[in-house]
């Protein structure tokens, strides 16, 4: 049987663009998307990397966050799940799967623009879980916006606030419960290094993310604690079909090297070896998954 774990030719592994047509209202639902995305759901397997960990997963109801929630239990972590509270059927197939693995779930709905959200998560899943040791801060929005001459204070405002300020909240309020070999894991993008014209606000939050990561691994380096990121290239998620128009969703992937799309199974990787205490001289680097694209 082939699994993610087969040696295969990757740009044969998933499917190609041309996708179908479909557009979603935000945050979108995976299980309107078409093809379906893989999360692992069926293949992620898990080899016990986070034995015993606490974990907080935010987006963690679709794409990638889903992905690392899987992935996070079958690897051995309880897992927290953050999520927007229109998404709770989703992120109820997550606890399912976290349930399943063996593990703890919690289910955390909540808008992370709001300060208190973000330390009210953090306080349930020490309450619940008893601790906790890995952030994995990953819930976004990417609004498009073609022209400076229709730039609106409050998109970017709700670009930062989503994207940018829960980085500060959440660690913030995690930091007392942190002991030695905790990691905190984020997610910039591509955009963040090489943006597209019509993704300024989404590319400076993630240059912002990258450069976050990177001065907040300073920091937190003398207290044993690591700070790493991930930079995903185009991965087929929810966020997709619900920010950009059907001319870009059809092509979808094919400006990556491989000619197609990431799959959310394939970005939880990262995520878990930048959790683990494998990564242990590892700090401040983000990882870019771009299908072969260079960032630089
Ligand atoms: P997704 O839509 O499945 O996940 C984003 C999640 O963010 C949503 O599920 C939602 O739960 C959460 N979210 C949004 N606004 C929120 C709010 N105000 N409060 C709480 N949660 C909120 O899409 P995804 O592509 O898996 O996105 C995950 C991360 O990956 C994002 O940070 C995105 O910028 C990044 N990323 C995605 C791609 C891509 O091509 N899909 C590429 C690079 C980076
Ligand atoms: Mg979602």
């Amino acid at each position: 049987m082939t699994t993610m774990y087969t040696p295969q030719d990757p740009i044969k592994q998933y499917p190609n663009p041309p996708f179908p047509p479909q557009q979603q209202d935000a945050p979108g639902d995976v299980h309107k998307m078409d093809p379906a995305p893989d999360h692992g759901e069926e293949s992620y397997i898990g080899f016990g990397r986070l034995a015993g960990r606490k974990a907080i997963v935010t987006g963690a109801d679709s794409g990638i966050g889903r992905a690392v929630a899987i992935a996070y239990a079958r690897e051995g972590a309880d897992v927290a799940l953050s999520y927007l509270p229109e998404e709770q059927e989703q992120a109820e197939e997550v606890a399912a799967l976290v349930e399943k693995a063996g593990r703890k779930a919690l289910l955390y709905p909540g808008d992370l623009q709001d300060e208190a959200t973000n330390t009210a998560l953090v306080e349930k899943t020490v309450e619940e879980f008893g601790g906790v040791d890995i952030l994995a801060i990953i819930a976004g929005v990417m609004p498009t916006v073609d022209s400076i001459d229709d730039f609106e204070t409050a998109t970017l405002d709700h670009v930062l606030k989503t994207n940018i300020y829960p980085l500060f909240w959440l660690t913030k309020a995690a930091s007392p419960h942190f002991e030695p070999g905790a990691s905190i894991i984020t997610c910039s993008s591509i955009q963040g290094y090489v943006p597209s014209p019509s993704l300024a606000e989404y590319a400076v939050s993630k240059a912002g993310i990258a450069n976050w990561t990177r001065a907040m691994a300073q920091q937190l380096a003398e207290r044993g604690i690591r700070v790493n990121g991930v930079a995903p290239g185009p991965v087929w998620t929810p966020l997709q079909p619900s920010s950009v128009p059907n001319e870009k969703i059809e092509q979808f992937g094919s400006e990556a090297a491989y000619g197609r799309a990431g799959q959310p199974a394939e970005l939880a990787p990262p995520f878990v070896l930048l959790a683990s205490q494998e990564a242990s001289y590892i700090s401040g680097e983000t990882i870019a998954v771009t299908g072969g694209t260079p960032t630089h």
